[in-house]
């Protein structure tokens, strides 16, 4: 049996008609996008094109699409972009506490350098902020709103329209991260108030290293990368052509196919949950069921177990899945988004993160729920807290 990939909020496979349509621009149409010669002039129409399928996309206008490295680099743009852009007004900046480390560990380093001040709001259990503590935290220095649009460990989609209205009504501006988001949840920019939005494309069937900042025109935004005069001056550095080409096919292709794509994978989901459910004793779903949530994502906590023990064995038997988000795993720090949401810590350490994609299959799903009944059996067999719970654990 092929190997089984469950970990698509990690990244996705870049798809073929994407791979198909990025090749040409390695070897035929490799001029510089800025150069003025004709082998520059026809990669800067083909960058054009990508620009409108990505604005197209979020409802924004091409002239406000400025292409990055990824999510982490967009992210760290709108943070400090702002606070040097509306430095008169001030630092104060109010987030929340289960952002992506993109988000958390920037603004941690700019406010123990004293270069911003934040508020960080906390989430109820199922992952949502509470509009009136935002309301609430909003000071005359309050510069940015950053709240994500869905969250890569759990899944809870936040109410980004009423958090934009809200930010527009107290004349702050509002990021939103979401890079989860895109290709899983119909995003407007201009219906939702966002002013600045963070997106990456090998979360949705896109190429790796290659990303967006939406930036609403009039936003004032220091540049972030100085050196050549792309990105109408404001990101310096040869545009990556091939990636952007790919980009701009892999968000077309996700926002044609949204319906038919969140239909698929969350039938998928709700089968898996569902077999776990019925098929495994003393586990917690972490996030909400409510249809505010990605159709991607399952998060589970298995009580008596070792969130990476099950990951290894789960690896073994030819299953990738994901303890914590990715880039946390190798820490022994349970999730800090489980237990903002109020997770004990046995728990949070007890978790994994299943995320569906397109070509995920029910067999698979099968094969996968087959495996985990076995093997949270085998490792509660070895956990004393489970015998001891049982009442077998003949070391007590
Ligand atoms: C993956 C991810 C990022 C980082 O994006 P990269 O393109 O990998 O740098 C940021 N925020 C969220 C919510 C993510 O899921």
């Amino acid at each position: 049996m092929n190997r089984i990939y469950f970990d698509h909020s990690a990244t996705t496979p870049t798809s073929e008609e994407v791979v198909k349509e990025m090749l040409p621009f390695f070897t035929d149409i490799y001029g510089n996008g800025s150069s003025q010669h004709s082998h520059g002039r026809e990669a800067g129409k083909y960058i054009d094109i990508a620009r409108r399928q990505v604005a197209d996309a979020i409802g924004a206008k091409p002239g406000e699409i400025y292409f990055t490295s990824g999510g982490t680099e967009s992210d760290n743009w709108a943070i400090r972009g702002v606070l040097s852009g509306y430095k008169a007004k001030g630092k104060h900046i109010i987030t929340t506490c289960i952002e992506h480390p993109a988000m958390i560990k920037t603004l941690e380093s700019l406010q123990k350098n004293g270069l911003a001040e934040v508020t960080f709001l906390g989430v109820d259990s199922e992952g949502f902020i509470c509009l009136e503590e935002l309301k609430n935290a909003i000071r005359p220095d309050t510069i940015l709103i950053s709240v994500m649009t869905a969250n890569n460990e759990i899944g809870t989609i936040q109410d980004i329209k009423e958090i934009g209205a809200i930010a527009k009504a107290n004349n702050i501006i509002f990021h939103t991260d979401a890079v989860q988001a895109i290709g899983n949840v119909k995003i407007d920019v201009k219906e939702m108030n966002i002013d600045l939005l963070s997106m990456s494309a090998h979360k949705f069937y896109g190429p790796k290293g290659i990303g967006v900042l939406y930036r609403r025109n009039g936003i004032k935004l220091s540049s972030y990368m100085t050196g050549g005069e792309q990105e109408r001056n404001m990101r310096a550095g040869t545009l990556n052509t091939p990636a952007i080409v790919g980009m701009g096919k892999a968000i077309e292709i996700a926002t044609r196919d949204i319906d038919k794509n969140n239909k698929y994978v969350s039938e998928l989901r709700d089968y898996f949950v569902a077999q776990v459910e019925s098929k495994i004793d003393n586990v917690y779903y972490n996030g909400t069921k409510s249809n505010k949530r990605l159709a991607s994502n399952a998060n589970f906590s298995f009580e008596f177990i070792e969130g990476e023990s099950l990951l290894l064995r789960l690896d073994l038997a030819g299953i990738s899945v994901s303890s914590g988000s990715a880039c946390s795993s190798g820490s022994l720090e349970p999730s800090y988004v489980l237990l903002a949401t109020g997770r004990a810590i046995e728990l949070a350490h007890g978790s994994l993160r299943f995320s569906f994609g397109k070509n995920n299959t029910k067999q698979e799903i099968d094969y996968c729920v087959q495996n985990l009944v076995k093997i949270v059996q085998d490792l509660r067999e070895l956990s004393p807290l489970f015998l001891i719970k049982k009442g077998e654990n003949k070391y007590v």
